[in-house]
């Protein structure tokens, strides 16, 4: 069971801040849903609900969302999703059920940096930063490598573009962990592929490294991107082998591509389409 030696409702960020630095062992709650599974005592516990960090602010340039939103306000936000290309939505909406994603937090879930996470795995694919009480903004991808400070994730801001976008997983069963998660989207010229739950951290491929160019990649183009996907490092465990999920990831990210890609044809979408068809033969 966990346990809390002191619990700390900080009335802003300021205040939490310093009782996180100067409380030996002082932890912040986001939804508790991860933390309440360890069997252990936190000495002090700090809840930011006072701190007006619940909403998803939308301004000219990007959205902000703050660390208390929910996953389920992630998955419904008409206007986020919308301008996301639907990833946000297909990245959270299998997590457990809907008691659990009212609980979650979106701050808890970058916050801990999990292996296996779908949220991280669908920012990291958009032009994504986190906003740390100390550290200020950090871009989302080197946020994913840092070591865990003792700061408070306030803020996720989106910055906006003309995203064409489009989030892929498997999953062994309906709200089990995912097998291998992927995340294409295409924005300010350049393509954007992430691939979580290998099951160490998400990574990030960009333009280049995936031999992309265009909005809508022609065949060759897509088999040298499932290459790239695939020359990530993979390792095995209960989900499945580093065999399975490197095959996986390739084909995910493949039918990510061509699903968030805009191709002028009928023809060029069924040339695309096949090349994901072949991929999904174990060779
Ligand atoms: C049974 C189960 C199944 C799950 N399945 C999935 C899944 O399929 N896909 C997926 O993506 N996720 C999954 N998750 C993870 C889940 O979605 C959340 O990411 C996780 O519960 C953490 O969010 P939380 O709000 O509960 O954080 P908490 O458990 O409250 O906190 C987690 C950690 O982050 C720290 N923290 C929290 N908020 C902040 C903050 N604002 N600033 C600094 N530190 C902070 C806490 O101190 C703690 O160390 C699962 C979790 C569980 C328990």
């Amino acid at each position: 069971m966990l346990r809390f030696g002191r619990f700390v409702r900080a009335a802003n960020v300021a205040d939490a801040l310093e009782v996180l630095k100067f409380r030996k062992g002082a932890q912040v709650l986001g939804g508790g849903m991860w933390m309440r599974l360890s069997d252990r005592t936190v000495p002090c516990v700090i809840d930011l609900s006072d701190c007006g960090l619940d909403k998803i602010e939308e301004t000219d340039d990007e959205f902000r969302i703050g660390a208390y939103v929910t996953l389920r306000q992630l998955e419904c936000d008409a206007a986020l999703n919308v301008a996301t290309g639907n990833v946000l939505n297909a990245a959270v909406r299998d997590i457990v059920g809907v008691q659990f994603r009212q609980l979650a937090t979106v701050g808890g879930s970058v916050f801990g940096r999990f292996g296996f996470s779908d949220v991280i795995c669908a920012l990291l694919a958009l032009d994504a930063e986190v906003e740390l009480a100390e550290a200020g903004r950090v871009p989302l991808t080197q946020f994913v490598d840092m070591p865990y400070e003792l700061d408070i994730l306030t803020h996720i801001v989106i910055r906006k573009h003309d995203y064409r976008a489009s989030y892929r997983c498997v999953r062994k069963a309906a709200t089990d962990f995912a097998t291998i998660n992927a995340c294409a989207a295409y924005w300010d010229g350049d393509w954007h592929v992430s691939v979580g739950a290998r099951p160490a951290k998400a990574r990030l491929l960009i333009g280049a490294d995936l031999g992309l160019a265009p909005t809508a990649p022609a065949p060759a183009e897509l088999a040298s991107a499932v290459e790239a996907v695939r020359s990530l490092k993979y390792s095995s465990n209960l989900w499945g082998s580093e065999r399975y999920r490197r095959h996986l990831a390739g084909v995910l990210a493949a039918r990510a591509i061509v699903d968030a890609a805009r191709y002028d044809s009928p023809e060029a979408l069924e040339a695309a389409r096949a090349v994901c068809a072949g991929e999904e033969a174990i060779a």
